[in-house]
């Protein structure tokens, strides 16, 4: 098993339950896509007698848990940033289709339904390495190439800063909040949300057009550290063994950037005007530019286009190299879907 090889995505795909409404308008059709979760292959339907075959790293069906789903989703990207890496979990889909379930589901009357944030925080703040001096959080939306701070709303356009040295992104702006216990933290992703929602209605626009963005830093010391690990600097030689004992702790930073990503539905260009087709355009872009740099990384090609969008600006130093990254891939049942569903699985097929 590949669980969490740096450099490659991993790529999952989910199916949705069908909903009431979905039960009644397509009691007569057969079903739009068919899994086999064992074999990790997804069968979509073209029509009767046509079907195309793809495969994933895992293929999550409508009965998955929000636990398995974190299992095999989150949890081994969640275990390398416990261990000083960076990396990314995403969530990819038209709307509707469960991003918003599988990543940011709170659960607060059902624990068995949290989603994957809460589940991440919940390893994080449960992992019992006396290192760990600190872990914070920032959270905010990126809307047509603009960020705006979930948590301190107004704080908007803010800017993302590359070291040109180190390669790492940061979003000085951004408020970061330390988190010490899980009820802080789901009390901060109600705060966002609400904020989110005020934005979204301010800038009159729907959630579902911006991308959400939750970082979660990580801060460990390593204090008289005598011996060398992997990704730590080494020092061989004398000299340098007579200064180890007088050597101030190593500051490690690692950060956990989940991305519950804007719908991937295609927008009618033609029909749209003002407001609505540049936000489809720019949805376009940055998705566009995802799709670029997650090919890019699956053929190992030299050259990565983080630069051509804000939201590939921003995942650079946690996506590939030496970053974990996984990406979900969520489906509805609906045949009147199909072709949403194709191209969403087409999407999370050229990241493998
Ligand atoms: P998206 O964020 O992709 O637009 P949502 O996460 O809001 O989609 O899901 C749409 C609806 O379907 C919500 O009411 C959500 O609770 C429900 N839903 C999504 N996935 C599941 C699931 N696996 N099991 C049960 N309900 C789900
Ligand atoms: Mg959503």
């Amino acid at each position: 098993d590949d669980a969490g090889v740096p450099g490659r995505v991993r790529v999952a795909v989910r199916l949705r339950p069908q909903n009431s409404e979905e039960l009644v308008a397509d009691a007569d059709f057969a079903d739009c896509v068919e899994l086999q979760s064992e074999l990790k292959r997804l069968k979509l339907r073209k029509n009767n007698w046509e079907s195309e075959t793809y495969e994933f790293d895992e293929v999550l069906t409508e009965s998955a848990s929000q636990k398995r789903v974190y299992e095999v989703v989150a949890k081994p990207v969640v275990e390398s940033v416990l261990e000083g890496y960076n990396g990314t979990v995403m969530a990819y889909g038209q709307t509707g289709t469960g991003k918003t379930f599988t990543l940011g589901k709170l659960g607060e009357d059902n624990i068995a339904a949290r989603g994957i944030m809460v589940r991440a925080m919940e390893d994080i703040l449960s992992d019992t390495s006396p290192s760990i001096d600190s872990v914070s959080v920032s959270y905010f939306q990126l809307y047509m190439e603009t960020i705006q701070d979930l948590l301190c709303p107004g704080n908007d356009n803010i800017a993302i800063v590359e070291d040109p040295k180190s390669g790492d992104v940061s979003i000085p702006a951004a408020t970061v909040v330390e988190i010490r216990d899980q009820r802080s933290f789901l009390e901060l992703l109600r705060i966002g949300e609400a904020h989110r929602f005020a934005a979204n209605t301010k800038l009159n626009t729907e959630s579902s057009r911006s991308h959400a963005i939750l970082m979660v830093h990580v801060k460990r010391s390593i204090k008289g550290r005598h011996d060398s690990e992997e990704g730590f600097p080494v020092e061989n030689g004398q000299a340098s063994s007579l200064v180890k004992s007088f050597r101030p702790p190593i500051v490690r930073k690692s950060k956990l950037v989940i991305v519950d990503l804007a719908g991937s539905e295609r927008i009618d260009k033609s029909g749209s005007e003002g407001h609505t087709l540049e936000e489809a355009k720019s949805i376009n872009l940055s998705l566009t530019a995802l799709g670029k740099c997650i090919n890019a990384l699956a053929e190992n090609s030299a050259h990565v286009p983080f630069r051509d969008s804000k939201l590939t600006r921003l995942l650079r130093d946690s996506f590939g190299g030496t970053a974990r990254t996984s990406l979900v891939v969520t489906i509805g049942p609906s045949p009147r879907h199909r072709g949403e569903t194709s191209s969403t699985i087409m999407f999370g097929q050229r990241a493998m």
